[in-house]
């Protein structure tokens, strides 16, 4: 299965995407966990990405495309992959054809996942997250049992620098002038699914099972 995660911060694709990868045993590769790891590690990935990052902005495409190409082109992609957070803008989706095509892959699906600006900004201004297993929790709607430590692995959950007001705010014009023209740009080419994001993460989970089973 070759698949991409489309919507905006906050949506749940890091969620989804996690659940579809163990399901197909395939690989998770999301763009922004790579940078955060290379910020945290200081390398120099890391100093290019994280004054974007901090600002809620992109990171330049000449850096994020050559990164995703290299991710790509490993062996373990070849059986499929689950793409979340790339491609971001148009230029970013072309590329990503083109690497596709020079790997004799093809995409799957494009999968929306939907979800409104109020409930984004509800859901990200109260989200934490593990820093070792990147589960994700809410401080009101699924806190962790035992506050600050993760459910799943005991590591240390902690509040996104970019999970801030302003920069949520700046996030989302983001999304909405860069990102979300690739809607279009995947309904075109027959590949988009949409969920209804704004149910349960089970749901969402359970209704994109059967979009893709649909298919099959
Ligand atoms: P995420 O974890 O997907 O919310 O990404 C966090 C941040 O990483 C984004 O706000 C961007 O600054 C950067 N980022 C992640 N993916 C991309 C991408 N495909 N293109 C440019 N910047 C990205």
């Amino acid at each position: 299965m070759y698949l991409l995660l489309v919507g905006p911060p906050g949506a749940g694709k890091g969620t989804q995407a996690k659940r579809l990868a163990k399901m197909y045993s395939i690989p998770h590769i999301a763009t922004g966990d790579i940078f955060r790891e290379a910020i945290k590690n200081e390398t120099p990935l890391g100093k290019k990405a994280k004054e974007y990052i901090e600002q809620g902005k992109l990171v330049p495409d000449e850096v994020t495309i050559g990164m995703v190409e290299e991710r790509l082109s490993r062996d373990d992609c070849q059986q499929g992959f689950i793409l979340d957070g790339f491609p971001r803008t148009v230029n970013q989706a072309n590329a990503l054809t083109d690497i596709l095509e020079s790997l004799e892959l093809a995409l799957d699906a494009a999968v929306n996942i939907d979800v409104s600006d109020e409930e984004v900004i509800k859901r990200l201004s109260g989200r934490r997250v593990c820093s070792e297993c990147g589960a994700s929790f809410h401080v009101e709607f699924s806190p962790p049992e035992e506050a600050g430590v993760c459910d799943e692995c005991d590591g240390e959950v902690y509040q996104r620098d970019d999970d801030n007001p302003e920069t949520i705010k700046e996030r989302l014009v983001v999304y909405s002038d860069q990102t979300s023209p690739l809607i279009e740009y995947y309904q075109e080419r027959d590949l988009l699914r949409v969920i209804d994001g704004e149910t349960t993460p089970e749901q969402v989970f359970v209704r994109i099972k059967q979009e893709l089973e649909a298919m099959e």
